[in-house]
């Protein structure tokens, strides 16, 4: 098991940890198996996403704040009701093949820790299990 650390320094915020992934199926030696990211927090989450043109998480995170505005009806006194219902919409985990010791990911799919109620310091927890 190994944990990345990820701080964030804005309300919300993805952050491509594709590479720190990598490095976690590196030191597991594992070739042929299944990584699995999760991440520990119920204001952020984890999705893969392009990461050819920065764009496309510009465009989802508009498009999540438009139907999930951070001012609503909520009874969640904490003021962060919008980056919990976002956390539950996006999820807390993602498992990516592990081919010849690489992420087996699509030619432009990236890991993406996504921030719903920064700044703050995270972390996110890997698995990388032999198959
Ligand atoms: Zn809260």
């Amino acid at each position: 098991m190994g944990t990345i650390k990820v701080r964030t320094d804005s309300r919300v915020q993805w952050i491509d940890i594709t590479a720190e992934v990598q490095q976690e199926v590196e030191k597991s030696r594992v070739e042929e198996g299944l990584a699995h990211v999760f991440v520990p927090h119920t204001t952020a989450a984890v999705t893969i996403n392009e990461n050819a043109d920065p764009s496309v998480v510009t465009d989802v995170n508009s498009k999540l704040s438009e139907l999930i505005p951070e001012a609503d009806k909520y009874l969640h006194s904490e003021g962060n009701s919008d980056g919990h219902v976002k956390s539950s919409i996006v999820g807390a985990s993602e498992t990516v093949p592990v081919s010849n010791g690489r992420l087996d990911l699509g030619t432009w799919q990236g890991i993406y820790f996504c921030e719903f109620d920064g700044p703050r310091q995270r972390s996110v927890k890997i698995k990388v299990i032999s198959t």
